[in-house]
């Protein structure tokens, strides 16, 4: 409660902040950070999994676009245009941004879970 017996409004969550040469542990705590500033801890790990999954759709509508799959000719000549590719990287980057979370929700370490499932890959054969 402040001096004059006014209610003290609760401290906002830091703004996050991701250092650079940030290892995948960093990524991981921006991403608990970011959901701490926008209120987004309480969100459970399976609608985190089903907004992960929008933004997979959207990922590959924007790869679509890239090769520009069922558009109008009209609408231009497929390419890799700079703007689509860019848009590409955006709707990886909010995937990335869920898959973190669902990470952190699960205690997850996704350098050593990275590691280690891709060492194992390296001694696999697919038929
Ligand atoms: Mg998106």
């Amino acid at each position: 409660m402040a001096e004059d017996g006014s209610p003290t409004p609760a401290a906002e969550p830091p703004r996050p902040h991701l250092p650079a040469g940030a290892t995948m542990a960093d990524f991981q705590r921006y991403i608990h950070d970011l959901e701490a500033f926008h209120g987004w801890l309480d969100v459970d790990l399976v609608h985190n999994c089903f907004l992960m999954g929008e933004e997979v759709g959207e990922l590959f509508k924007a790869v679509r676009k890239v090769n520009r799959l069922f558009d109008e000719p009209e609408k231009g000549p497929a390419g890799a245009t700079a703007e689509r590719v860019a848009h590409v990287g955006e709707e990886l980057v909010d995937v990335l941004n869920y898959l973190l979370a669902i990470a952190n929700r699960l205690d997850i370490d996704v350098e050593a879970a990275f590691r280690a499932k891709n060492t194992a890959n390296l001694a696999r054969t697919w038929d």
